[in-house]
């Protein structure tokens, strides 16, 4: 990836009431290191982020970011994120985009060890191609997560549902899936409910219904499930919050991948069966999807 611009975020300065946050950000080189060796955020996976997508210059979902980055940082027992400043921050990160898809980060680190503060800087980069996986689908296999589903009440400490940077677990489930000669993979709780994808949440249509498993199940709350359900409710059909079993997904009219960079990947097949992509409704998603979104 290409990083284009960068921007550290000075948090400590955020309990200022004020409207105005410019200088409490530095620009900096994107291309230079910029951490200290004593940052948590890399040598513990310490911290969270967000990653948001930004269309021609326009970053998506904003406001749904900001505040899964807030509940996030309460999960994680970081300060609360002023949002006012990061706002600004991913304003003023935007205004850097070239035309086309663009990637911004917003990192929130509990700092560097034994350090007065966290750290945050937010980034820019170019967005991946994701023409292929959006328009020809993606081949998934069930992965086991190894937690019940209702891990997240029972054990908060695995902090699921956060947005948090120990994301190796989630790139080796990846990799587990091309192992298997598939190109993603689809959380199975250990229980036998369906989850999420280890970047992505899981939208199914079930005849006239369109459903994605409950939050609440130890999963993290998709900024792309979220707009995508309030679109196909303006469309006039029905969406549900519910338990997906793994003979639902297999039973299902149609299957996708959504999240805000790839947007709707439409699942092809699920352990070598395959599933009916609908190009049509694809489409018009994704179109819905890279449109303006605030
Ligand atoms: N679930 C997980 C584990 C993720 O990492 C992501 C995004 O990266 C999502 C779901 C989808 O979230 P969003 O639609 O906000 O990108």
């Amino acid at each position: 990836m290409a990083w284009s611009f960068a921007l550290v975020i000075d948090p400590a300065a955020s309990d200022v009431a004020r409207t105005d946050f410019a200088d409490t950000f530095t620009v900096i080189d994107p291309t230079a290191p910029a951490l200290s060796v004593g940052e948590l955020s890399t040598q513990r996976g310490d911290g969270i982020f967000e990653s948001i997508g930004v269309v021609d210059g326009h970053p998506q979902e904003v406001e749904a970011h900001l505040e899964r980055l807030a509940h996030s940082a309460a999960l994680c027992d970081l300060p609360a994120p002023n949002l006012g400043q990061w706002r600004q921050a991913v304003a003023t990160v935007a205004d850097a985009a070239e035309p086309g898809e663009s990637v911004i980060k917003l990192i929130l680190s509990r700092g560097v060890e034994h350090g007065p503060a966290p750290t945050a800087w937010a980034t820019l980069a170019k967005a991946a191609d994701n023409t292929w996986a959006r328009s020809e689908g993606v081949r998934v296999v069930q992965l086991d997560r190894g937690y019940g589903v209702h891990a997240s009440v029972e054990a908060p400490w695995l902090l699921l549902g956060a947005k948090t940077l120990s994301y190796a677990v989630n790139m080796a489930a990846i990799r587990e899936a091309k192992r298997r000669g598939a190109d993603d993979a689809v959380f199975v709780s250990s229980d036998g409910f369906v989850l999420e994808g280890p970047t992505s949440s899981i939208v199914l249509r079930l005849g006239d219904v369109f459903v994605t498993p409950e939050p609440s199940g130890g999963i993290l709350h998709g900024t792309t499930q979220l707009s995508l359900f309030a679109f196909l409710d303006r469309e006039g059909y029905r969406t549900e919050y519910r338990q997906v079993r793994p003979e639902d997904l297999a039973a299902a009219d149609a299957a996708w991948l959504v999240s805000s960079i790839r947007l709707a990947a439409p699942i092809v097949s699920v352990d070598g069966a395959d599933l009916t992509l609908d190009r049509d409704l694809t489409a018009s998603i994704n179109e819905y999807l890279l449109s303006p979104r605030d």
